[in-house]
């Protein structure tokens, strides 16, 4: 196979490239087993193995594996006892699924202008605001807000960065939630963790995540007086499995990107009109993230290394401002709840109606990184999205 098709395969989940019989021990484990439901033993299931692991890793208190990470945000807003219609505020620039978590939870989301960063500019936020959810988006770590009581860090697009202090991403505010979806750094199809350092935070997400109860492992679960309802969230063994799999490639996976971001910065041309903006050092280093002078030369850029089988990306699609969702307010529900207890005039912060952002995004390209390849492979991968990128 050519390298420039290989240069096309190189695309997210990097997890993937790790996806191998040879390597699925845990797998096994449960499978040979033969228990599937992670209450049902007594003694340390996988789910808690991959809880156990992750709080090591990230540094977090308590760790929570549900389905998904929009399952995730859902328990991270729960916890916080809000009532319905309250606001929380959000980034403009991030997946809709942060939306869904927040609408479904009977709560208003408030859209945010990003900053340079494409992140959420905490200089918007109202000083009273109560609830905020911040994305690190793509591996870049965001700048947090300071003195919001419940700050929720959605690091479904960075596991594994960091502060510039070193401490991991989703364990500076009340929560923080992570993906194993397909098109995340590391991936079991589907999957969620929601990491907390609050005693209370956890055990309202726990109980929440299995019908409000008091489970014991390895016993029917039981209620106590004051219980209130939940739903269930509870992760199933073999994903689990898999997932600590993927989490046992974590900081190989990360080394390598650092690797091939390096190379990159090295070698690729210093253009004015087509910048490769510098990642910060705690960054998980997902991409090489381009400006280009103007849409024009984005899209062309975008054209030449698709034609050359080279896998790149927009973030066009990730402004909410202008997604159907918000704009249509529609729901579900025959009463359009929550909205009808939204206000009726704008639910967005902006300095100038979101043209900055519009703009920049715009201008974006971003080329994802190969982690798993050679240092020699790398640097001839860079070449050639050197040699694409010299051409326009
Ligand atoms: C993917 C994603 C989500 C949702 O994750 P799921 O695991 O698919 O539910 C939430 N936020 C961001 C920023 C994402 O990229």
């Amino acid at each position: 196979m050519t390298l420039d098709k290989r240069l096309g395969q190189r695309f997210l989940p990097y997890g993937a490239n790790w996806l191998d019989w040879s390597d699925m021990t845990e797998l096994r484990e449960v499978i040979d087993h033969r228990v599937l439901f992670r209450y049902q033993t007594e003694t340390e299931s996988m789910a808690s193995r991959l809880e156990r692991v992750t709080c090591e890793r990230l540094g977090a208190a308590h760790t929570l594996a549900v389905h998904n990470c929009t399952e995730a945000l859902r328990l991270a807003l729960i916890a916080t006892r809000p009532r319905i219609g309250d606001r929380v505020y959000m980034p403009a620039v991030t997946f809709v699924a942060v939306a869904g978590a927040v609408l479904s939870c009977g709560l208003i989301p408030v859209l945010v202008d990003a900053d340079d960063s494409l992140s959420l500019d905490p200089t918007l936020l109202p000083a009273d605001a109560e609830r905020v959810i911040v994305a690190h988006m793509e591996g870049t770590v965001a700048t947090l807000p300071e003195g919001v009581p419940y700050l929720i860090e959605d690091c479904a697009q960075s596991l594994g960065a960091r502060f510039p202090d070193g401490r991991s991403v989703g364990t500076a505010g009340y929560a923080g939630t992570f993906s194993f979806h397909h098109n995340k750094i590391l991936t079991s199809g589907e999957g969620g963790l929601v990491i907390s350092n609050d005693e209370q935070a956890w055990a309202a997400m726990r109980r929440y995540h299995d019908h409000g109860s008091a489970r014991v492992p390895g016993r029917y679960p039981t209620w106590n007086e004051d219980a209130h309802y939940g739903e269930n969230f509870v992760t199933g063994e073999q994903v689990a499995a898999v997932q600590c799999q993927q989490f046992r490639h974590l900081d190989e996976l990360l080394e390598g990107l650092e690797r091939m971001y390096a190379i990159a910065m090295r070698d690729l041309p210093d253009r004015a009109d087509l910048e490769v903006r510098p990642r910060a050092a705690g960054d998980a280093k997902v991409s090489l993230r381009f400006r280009c002078r103007d849409r024009a030369l984005r899209d062309a850029a975008v054209a030449a290394l698709t034609a050359e089988g080279i896998a790149n990306w927009t973030l066009n699609k990730y402004l909410l401002p202008e997604h159907p969702v918000l704009t249509g307010r529609r729901s579900i529900y025959a009463d359009g709840f929550p909205w009808n207890f939204a206000p009726e005039g704008s639910l967005m912060l902006s300095h100038d109606g979101f043209a900055r952002t519009r703009d920049r995004l715009d201008r974006t390209l971003c080329v994802p990184l190969a982690p798993e390849l050679p240092e020699a492979e790398q640097v001839a991968a860079v070449k050639a999205i050197r040699r694409v990128l010299e051409a326009v």
